[in-house]
């Protein structure tokens, strides 16, 4: 993924933060070296590195941070922030009748996505079409036909015409019924000068709504001369990246983003036509950052601190996942997370938490209503501290003593600890996980 390691570098400077409450220059010095180091590295030019870097600089210098803000979060909100300007917004696609154009070098992945866009608006429930125009390449007839067919949307092409003009032309009558017109066109090694008449007389035929260049990811620096051919000739409105799975790298395509002052359209995963994305700005950043949907849950701990009396520091869903878990801590949590949704809908929103391995867990672990938070409060009064510190300790004397103090049955208590026991194990496996490199491994 591209920028794959910035979130880990970064997580470790923004780490050292922690408990601050004030920044220094040598703080952010830091950090925004740390950036500069992981978007170097993933091929990102030089000149918008130092852009991004300054901006960073002078933000977390000059801003005020709101008064109870911790220096760490003060700092993620500025980088994550100045990421968004960067990668900027979706590219617009509405769903309705339109036509796409795609460009790009051969072995970009101009037809894989041509079959995995119109599989995309097939699952929005649209009548996609592609339009196979490329003469030039032995095969890619063929293969095009294929992918329509695994994407089963319709398509046309004409082997036996070696006029690429004519096949759009055609294409498009032929294919009148959809309402999505995706147009494959010819990729030569490098930029050509008949390459480039060639597009620009088949977008004079098909009138293109939106036009986009395809990109391998582990383009580098060459993505820069392409996207601005491509944009004086045709006009590019968006990227579309491909072969994510495969590099850390994709800086060269953010570059191509810059260059043509557009935007990502979607990101190729994979082979299959199901392996695409409609790109996300919000939580591709958080999650490049390996923070989860952090606007979601920033929001969503804002509102929570807003309801509950709990100091702003002592709260930090990612505290969740470190050190001793007690039943202080688990009545303080459960309070914030009645307040912030459902236990299951937070976890999707920590970084590594969603989808398989939330399903792996008990459901009794997600289970935790606010009619048994209530109880489990009041039980919870009538323990001492050290129960509450080292609930493991607590024996069937003690059970009947909090019983009677909180009027609740014996009962009660032990489904309390049966709780805590379940959440404990919960986060143990969590922090089990240790290193990201085996959370990955365990999500395969
Ligand atoms: P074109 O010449 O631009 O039309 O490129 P193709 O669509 O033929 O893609 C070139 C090669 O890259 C093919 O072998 C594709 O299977 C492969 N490819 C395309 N997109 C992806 C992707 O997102 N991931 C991976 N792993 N391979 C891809």
């Amino acid at each position: 993924m591209v920028l794959d390691d910035l979130g880990s570098s970064l997580r470790g400077s923004l780490d050292k933060l922690r408990g601050k409450s004030r920044i220094s220059e040598e703080d952010v010095d830091e950090i925004v070296k740390e950036i500069q180091r992981s978007l170097i590295s993933a091929d990102v030019e030089i000149s918008l590195v130092q852009e991004l870097s300054d901006n960073i600089k002078e933000r977390a210098m000059e801003e005020e941070p709101p008064a109870g803000t911790p220096a760490r979060d003060f700092v993620l909100r500025i980088v994550y922030e100045e990421l968004v300007e960067l990668i900027g917004d979706s590219t617009e696609l509405p769903l309705e009748e339109q036509t796409i154009l795609l460009a790009g070098l051969q072995g970009s992945g101009k037809t894989t996505s041509a079959a995995k866009m119109a599989w995309w608006f097939s699952t929005k429930g649209l009548r996609p079409a592609v339009i196979q125009t490329d003469t030039f390449r032995p095969g890619a007839y063929d293969q095009a036909k294929e992918m329509a067919e695994r994407a089963e949307v319709d398509f046309y092409g004409n082997p036996d015409n070696d006029d690429p003009v004519e096949i759009a032309r055609n294409g498009l009558e032929e294919t009148s019924d959809a309402d999505v017109h995706i147009v494959d066109t010819a990729g030569r090694h490098a930029l050509e000068d008949d390459l480039i008449d060639e597009i620009e007389e088949i977008e004079d035929v098909v009138e293109p709504d939106t036009s986009l260049l395809v990109l391998d990811a582990a383009i580098g620096q060459g993505a820069k001369d392409q996207a601005q051919q491509f944009d004086e000739s045709i006009g590019i409105d968006g990227v579309v990246i491909t072969k994510l799975d495969g590099t850390a790298k994709g800086g060269g395509a953010l570059t191509a983003v810059d260059q043509t002052d557009s935007s990502i359209a979607f990101l190729g995963t994979g082979e299959e036509v199901q392996d695409v994305e409609r790109f996300e700005p919000d939580g591709f950043i958080s999650r490049l950052l390996g923070m989860g949907d952090l606007s979601q849950l920033a929001e969503r701990v804002e509102r929570a601190m807003q309801q509950t009396e709990i100091e702003e520091d002592d709260w930090d869903p990612e505290d969740m996942l470190q050190g001793q878990f007690t039943l202080n801590d688990m009545q303080k949590q459960m309070e914030a997370m009645n307040n912030m949704g459902p236990l299951d809908q937070v976890m999707d929103m920590i970084p590594g938490f969603g989808g398989g391995i939330k399903d792996q867990l008990p459901d009794d672990a997600m289970d935790v209503t606010q009619e048994r938070m209530r109880k489990f409060s009041v039980i919870m009064d009538s323990m001492t501290e050290a129960e509450k510190e080292y609930p493991k300790a607590i024996g069937a004397s003690q059970i009947e003593r909090i019983a009677r103090g909180s009027g609740t049955d014996e009962e009660d208590v032990r489904e309390l600890l049966q709780q805590y026991k379940m959440m404990e194990k919960t986060i143990k496996q969590f922090q089990g996980m240790g290193s990201e490199q085996e959370m990955q491994r365990m999500m395969k």
